[in-house]
């Protein structure tokens, strides 16, 4: 690089998809030859990624939008406040360019407009032909697993895009369009890729997890010359083969999540259900218009627990959503109780722009929501610091994230990356993130587990 090729300067906003088309907008800026700035002044502009799932984070695209423009002056939006492009540029009408979620080469042919790469410092700078990334077929080999935004030892494995479902208070499928399920061998030697290049462990995401190969009709792809059906239970049985850890993140409870709990007994997929089930009451949750609701999710649970008894189940609920009783919430904390939802997150129902859910009757006042959540938020809280205790006096395998002079910062199967808590081991440890060691635990609280170390195998 020289002092004159373009360096970008680059902010992604939101949740652990947009993070993963944030990745791929990176890797092909650097394939491409651009530098990566870290900060608005060492930047020719500033590409943010941006989210518009609830309004807080809309305001905080928007603030972040207005910071680049102050400090920069050359910023290009993308992602999913994308979508609302006018209102973006009412506010802010400097910016350059206005795109929407995965809109890769949009992005791209920004960059090149306001902060072009001169072609004569090619050879120089190693600036490779701008033949795309996002090409069909690509993204699968190893050069393009390119920039990732997560620690070595781990990585989000993006599935599909998009979603067609149509939950009356969220836009995503109106930001990211209907279900696309990625071909299953582009998947499959993505993850093949990624764990021969240290990675230890899989997050599995995308809008609707479970519903992977839908739109598709389940069709048969191949893989290493062998056929394997594109639905979620062949692709998790491959990637168990992979000898990592594979988690599997946003699944609505469809019949099929039934088969993965004998693997999760196993050991072949992490005993972990990410099940974003929003409410318990029926009326609710078809106001909300909520796929594969049933009444007898209290009884399927049970059954899965069952047949898999280390399994830890985390979900997240909206309440005071429009016409919430008081005997839907109550009826709501009954249920998280008998459900035992160890990992659980909570949020006070809010108007989203576009949403039809704006238009239901019975919006209920502020402060009681407020109300509710806090109170679901204890009740949560309660039953983690219960469920977490039945680890104490166990030991179990956790995967080490951080190591410092006195403590290790380490995760086992219940605790996903951000979202949950973590397995602190005192004392100062000869380990590396990414390390598998076994920990004897031995207290815990309402998050986390303290643990001591039992055994530990090194990472290569
Ligand atoms: S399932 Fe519902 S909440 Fe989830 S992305 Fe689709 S429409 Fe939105």
């Amino acid at each position: 690089m020289t002092k004159d090729t373009p360096r970008i300067g680059f902010v992604s906003l939101g949740c652990p998809k947009n993070l993963v088309d944030s990745e791929r907008i990176l890797s092909q800026l650097r394939y491409e030859g651009y530098g990566i700035s870290s900060d608005y002044e060492g930047s020719d502009l500033v590409v943010i990624n941006t989210c518009g799932f609830i309004e807080s984070a809309v305001e905080e695209s928007m603030e972040t939008i207005g910071e680049a423009l102050e400090n920069n002056g050359k910023v290009i939006v993308t992602g999913c406040l994308g979508a609302r492009a006018e209102q973006i540029r009412q506010r802010y009408p400097g910016v350059l360019a206005v795109s929407g979620a995965h809109a890769y080469e949009e992005v791209m042919g920004a960059v090149h407009q306001h902060a072009p790469i001169d072609a004569s410092l090619g050879s120089e700078v190693g600036v490779r032909a701008p033949k795309s990334a996002f090409a069909p077929g690509a993204g699968t080999g190893l050069a393009d697993i390119g920039v990732k935004l997560t620690p070595r030892h781990y990585a989000y494995l993006k599935i599909a895009e998009g979603c067609s479902h149509r939950c009356s208070f969220c836009i995503i499928p109106q930001l990211r369009g209907d279900l696309v399920s990625r071909p299953l061998d582009q998947v499959l030697l993505e993850a093949e890729n990624l764990a021969t290049s240290g990675v230890r462990e899989l997050l599995v995401i995308s809008q609707d997890t479970a519903a992977y190969g839908q739109e598709i009709r389940h069709r048969t792809a191949f893989w290493q010359g062998r056929p394997v059906k594109s639905d979620l239970l062949a692709l998790s049985r491959e990637l168990a083969k992979l000898g990592i850890w594979i988690r599997l993140h946003y699944l609505y409870p469809y019949q099929n999540l039934d088969a993965l709990l004998p693997m999760m007994a196993e050991g072949a997929i992490l005993p972990y259900l990410d099940m974003p089930l929003q409410h318990s009451s029926a009326a609710i949750l078809r106001a909300m218009r909520r796929p594969a609701a049933s009444e007898r999710m209290l009884e399927r649970i049970e059954r899965w627990r069952t047949i898999c008894p280390d399994l830890t189940l985390r979900s997240t609920f909206i309440v005071g959503f429009p016409g919430e009783t008081d005997a839907d919430f109550e009826g709501l904390l009954d249920f998280v109780e008998a459900a035992r939802i160890d990992r659980g997150g909570c949020f006070s129902y809010s108007d989203i722009e576009g949403a039809a859910s704006r238009e239901l009757p019975g919006q209920l006042p502020q402060e009681v929501k407020e109300e509710r959540r806090r109170r679901l938020m204890e009740r949560l809280a309660r039953i983690s610091r219960e469920r977490l205790a039945r680890h104490v006096g166990k030991v179990e395998t956790v995967l080490v994230d951080e190591v410092h002079n006195d403590h290790v910062i380490a995760r086992g199967a219940g605790d996903a990356p951000e979202i949950d808590g973590v397995v602190v081991i005192d004392g100062a440890w000869e380990l590396d993130p990414g390390d598998f060691v076994e920990v004897e635990i031995t207290a815990s609280d309402e998050h986390d587990l303290h643990g001591r170390m039992h055994d530990y195998e090194e990472a290569e």
